[in-house]
């Protein structure tokens, strides 16, 4: 495929878990990724991953929830590899605790990162959709978004993403652009071993008390999550739009 036909994807949050899996996914399908996270040396050994296997890659250090940091990720995805058409939101913390001990920063942090950060990405990238009349966008949404105990940040935000996702497909639709929302049930990432220290348990004790309640008696992996992206970012998903896939071993919508 020449570069000037090859997709162009950009995956947040994409140095470790969900998001490096799902980059690395994106460029076995063939397309161009940037690898965009904090810390831009952290992206680089999923870039050398994938440009060992053969494909495209560069590494983007950006922070989402900062509009001139986004602009200038964008600007440097545009100029380096191609027009982005594809972008998946996936960057995400988590600050998680009870309503009463939950401080105002730890609201804010999470609303920044998950909802500024999808919406501020969003926006810069989709003029290039527009102008391309093609575009996918992936946002990641949470179980969480049903409500959890400790995260009313976390679920708040990721129940937001579903409806920013809906009001996308409305709006982007007739430029060619999808928009749909994964929500992932228990992935094993280091998110979630975070939780597992919180909880005060071993990570192997936590996982084992989730994989009892998970309807195909399995956790998650990033690998589980890529392959629903790498569906929806299809050419041929373009009937699509506009949904929340629940990944989570079971029905939990
Ligand atoms: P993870 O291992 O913690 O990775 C998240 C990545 O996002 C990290 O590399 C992190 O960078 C980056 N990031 C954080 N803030 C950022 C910012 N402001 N700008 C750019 N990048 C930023 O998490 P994960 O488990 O792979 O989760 C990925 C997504 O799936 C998140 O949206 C999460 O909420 C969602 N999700 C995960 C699960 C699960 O079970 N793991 C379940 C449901 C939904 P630093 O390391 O530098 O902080």
């Amino acid at each position: 495929m020449s570069n000037e036909t090859q997709r162009v994807a950009i995956v947040t949050g994409a140095a470790r878990g969900i998001g490096a899996g799902v980059a690395r996914r994106l460029a076995a399908d063939g397309m161009a990724v940037a690898v965009l996270d904090l810390d831009e040396s952290a992206c680089k050994p999923v870039v050398a991953d994938i440009e060992a296997a053969g494909g495209r890659a560069v590494a983007i250090g950006a922070d989402v929830s900062d509009e001139q940091s986004v602009t200038a990720a964008v600007e440097r995805v545009a100029a380096e590899l191609g027009a982005p058409t594809v972008l998946v939101n996936n960057a995400g913390i988590i600050r998680d605790n009870m309503l009463y001990k939950m401080t105002v920063d730890d609201w804010d942090a999470v609303m920044g990162v998950h909802l500024r950060g999808a919406f501020l990405c969003t926006k810069a990238v989709q003029k290039y959709m527009v102008e391309q009349n093609f575009g996918r966008i992936v946002n990641l949404s949470s179980t969480s978004a049903l409500g959890n105990r400790g995260q009313a940040n976390y679920a708040a935000a990721k129940a937001g993403i579903q409806g920013f996702t809906k009001t996308l497909a409305f709006e982007l639709g007739k430029f060619g652009v999808t928009a749909n929302a994964i929500a992932p049930g228990f992935i094993e990432t280091e998110m979630t071993h975070a939780t597992a220290e919180r909880l005060g348990m071993s990570f192997e004790d936590f996982r084992q008390a989730l994989i009892a309640t998970i309807p195909v008696a399995r956790s998650g992996k990033p690998e589980d999550i890529a392959h629903t992206v790498s569906f929806l970012v299809s050419e041929g998903a373009g009937f699509v739009s506009g949904q929340v896939i629940y990944v989570a071993g079971g029905p939990k919508n």
